[in-house]
């Protein structure tokens, strides 16, 4: 096998959104050299788009809000399933993060007396979201970058060199955890997209950040970079996934023309007053308040109205409930047959703001629907619907450290880590997340490096070997061995016999995929549909791993997409055989066929193990499929915790055992 450069780091962050840049930032202060290494551009991340705002209980707005109220909305959008000591660490220290951005130069929007302005957003209780405009995840990344380059500076000073101790790699996508023969982890291999040249950053401490899967869906808000790698890289490293059916479908994407289906349509526009309507110009929201919010929420349109001014004294309109409520509400008003033309509903700002301050507050907003749509948003409404926007489910991680489960060294923060909100995330609470556990991730990382100093994990050159090999099949894929498994229903062999089969198209699977997940496995599930989705997956993956490309390793996005389809078939696969298991609805987990939340399932993680623990692909039974799915019991949420909430409210959700107890 071919000599591939190695490179020495003490931690290697592989991602270059918020969490990463936080975590990289945060190891580098600690002492360790670090690399942040990136599929886009640098600066292009996914965190660039947000828009609304990051949630922190500074009381700027509200003076009524703390960590504790921030940590029950927390939950309560969660629908308590959230790892509670996470939601826990989330509320406390955000404050803290948002503070510290601006000590490095983030420029929020700003109250009447100077302060940094909160919004409202759907599922917390008080103006929570500082923001700057519709643009909040812009200048986090710029500031973030700013403070890396400052960062660098300081290098150049002391070492006379810009990235002697943090360098990023753009453009290089990470392929696989490397792993020393004590299963500790040793680094990663990677290559450059422009080149094709495959090259290994040996390091003792991982951190994954790479953000969500929403790419394996038709209709999303996610960008190309989504198709779920950092959730298959900890998978084949041996770490498990946690709730994985757990994916939220925002109520508010575009729906018309069809070249812009699903790209977002921020809450701040709901947050700012904004109201939905169907086709009967019905405010219909007020019919979907489930049981469990009903006190919390206005019954009349005059009441949910008077709050925007009153909050104090009214209650917040069922336009500003939990996502998943919204989207399901909406969902069911186009099945009705009350939606919009193209298959949506109403929103509108027109009748509600004037026209230069929807342009003030929604600048993106008015461009996003004029220049796509060619809809002005301060005279008509817009058209929306849902769209896969987040994945809660996630790398089981440590709440305290960011540690990975099972595999020592690997690091996961962000999108990408499960278990801090639940069923369900709240809007704002991603950015927040993402500073506060790329935070701690970074430093817990630079300590288990620093630990392990003299005596660093090292992978063989098997490991290697393999890796490129694998990266290199789509070149080859009518080679032999390309393709020894059978499709489902065909005997063992016939394969082999099948010699003449061209190869695979990746984007036209990549294409079957996301319809798959769209239509089986979506906002609505049901039981016989997730077990065809599970069928077709099978299929998928064994023509997947025909998918053939032609040309050279520079620049060549159908081999990208090639590999990338092993990591989108892998979180599909999660998905679906988790949604099946779980025989309930909550959050962003809808069963048709059992559409009450079951508090008997409120204990109960689903984690996704590979079927292969040594981290193969190819040996693994096709139909079986590549996911062992393991059911585990939650530990109990800490008693002062619990006595944030009313006995009334917990017996909504806590098992009955758990209220025993
Ligand atoms: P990202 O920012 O996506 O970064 C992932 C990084 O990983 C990228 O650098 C990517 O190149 C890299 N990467 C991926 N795979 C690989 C690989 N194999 N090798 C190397 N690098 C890799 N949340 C809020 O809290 N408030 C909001 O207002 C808000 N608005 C949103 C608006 C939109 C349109 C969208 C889509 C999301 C919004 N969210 C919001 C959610 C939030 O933006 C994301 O959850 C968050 O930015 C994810 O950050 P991250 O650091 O985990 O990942």
């Amino acid at each position: 096998m071919s000599v591939v450069d190695r490179q020495e780091w003490d931690v290697v962050v592989v991602g270059a959104g918020g969490a990463g840049l936080r975590a990289a930032i945060e190891a580098r202060e600690r002492g360790a050299r670090t690399a942040v290494i990136c599929k886009s551009l640098f600066g292009k991340a996914h965190t660039v788009m947000a828009e609304g705002g990051i949630a922190a209980a500074m009381g700027n707005v509200n003076s009524g809000d703390n960590w504790q109220v921030h940590f029950r909305d927390t939950m309560r959008g969660g629908k308590f399933l959230n790892q509670w000591r996470m939601a826990e660490l989330h509320a406390r220290e955000a404050p803290d993060r948002v503070w510290e951005l601006e000590t490095w130069g983030a420029l929020f929007d700003r109250t009447g007396d100077g302060r940094i302005s909160q919004r409202n957003f759907g599922g917390h209780e008080y103006p929570r979201l500082a923001h700057v405009g519709d643009r909040t995840g812009l200048e986090l990344i710029r500031t973030l970058q700013q403070k890396i380059v400052s960062l660098q500076q300081e290098d150049k000073k002391d070492s006379g060199g810009y990235e002697t101790r943090l360098k990023v790699f753009q453009e290089c996508t990470v392929t696989r955890i490397l792993k020393d023969e004590r299963g500790r982890v040793a680094g990663v291999f990677a290559y450059e997209r422009e080149s094709g040249r495959f090259f290994v950053l040996q390091a003792p401490a991982v951190v994954i950040a790479t953000g969500g899967i929403g790419k394996s869906f038709k209709v999303t808000s996610n960008s190309w970079e989504y198709t779920g790698d950092g959730h298959a890289l900890a998978l084949l490293a041996g770490a498990p996934l946690v709730n994985m059916e757990f994916v939220q479908f925002h109520p508010t994407g575009m729906v018309w023309p069809p070249s812009v289906k699903g790209i977002l349509v921020t809450e701040s526009v709901r947050g700012d007053g904004g109201v939905l309507r169907n086709s009967a110009g019905e405010r219909f929201m007020f019919d979907y308040v489930p049981d469990v919010f009903k006190e919390k929420y206005a019954e009349s349109e005059a009441e949910g109205d008077r709050w925007y001014e009153d909050p104090d004294h009214n209650r917040r309109p069922p336009e500003l409930l939990p996502r998943d409520e919204v989207a399901r509400a909406i969902n069911a008003e186009v099945k009705a047959g009350r939606g919009s033309p193209h298959g949506g509903v109403f929103l509108d700002v027109s009748t509600r703001m004037p026209a230069e301050v929807i342009r003030r507050r929604l600048p993106s907003m008015y461009h996003q629907f004029k220049e796509l749509a060619d809809v002005d948003i301060t005279a008509e409404p817009m058209e929306v619907g849902p769209t896969c926007h987040y994945v809660m489910g996630g790398v089981a991680v440590d709440s305290d450290t960011a540690a990975a489960r099972g595999v020592p060294g690997l690091f996961a923060a962000g999108e990408v880590a499960g278990g801090m909100h639940g069923s369900n995330r709240l809007g704002g609470n991603s950015l927040s997340d993402l500073l506060v556990f790329g935070r701690r991730a970074g430093l817990h990382a630079a300590e288990h490096a620093a630990s392990l100093a003299g005596v660093r994990p090292v992978a063989d050159d098997a490991q290697l070997d393999a890796a490129a090999a694998e990266a290199l099949r789509p070149f080859s894929a009518e080679g032999p061995g390309a393709d020894e498994s059978p499709l489902p229903g065909e005997a063992e062999g016939a394969a082999r016999v099948r010699g003449d089969r061209p190869p695979e198209n990746p984007y036209g699977i990549h294409q079957e995929l996301q319809q798959t997940m769209n239509d089986l496995v979506g906002i609505i599930r049901r039981r016989a549909e997730m077990e065809q989705a599970l069928e077709k997956l099978a299929e998928l993956r064994v023509r997947a791993r025909r998918a053939g490309v032609e040309g050279h390793r520079q620049f060549n996005p159908g081999w990208h997409l090639a590999l990338d389809l092993r990591n989108m078939l892998l979180v599909s696969e999660c998905v679906a055989r988790a949604a099946l298991e779980r025989t309930e609805s909550r959050g962003g987990h809808t069963r048709e066929d059992h559409p009450e939340m079951d508090n008997a399932w409120r204990p109960v993680n689903l984690l996704c193990r590979p079927a292969d623990p040594t981290g193969g692909l190819a040996a693994t039974d096709p139909v079986r499929g590549q996911i062992e799915l393991v059911r585990e019991t939650t530990p109990p949420i800490r008693p002062d915790l619990l006595a944030l909430f009313e006995k009334e409210e917990l017996v909504k959700y806590l098992a009955e055992e758990e209220l025993y107890e």
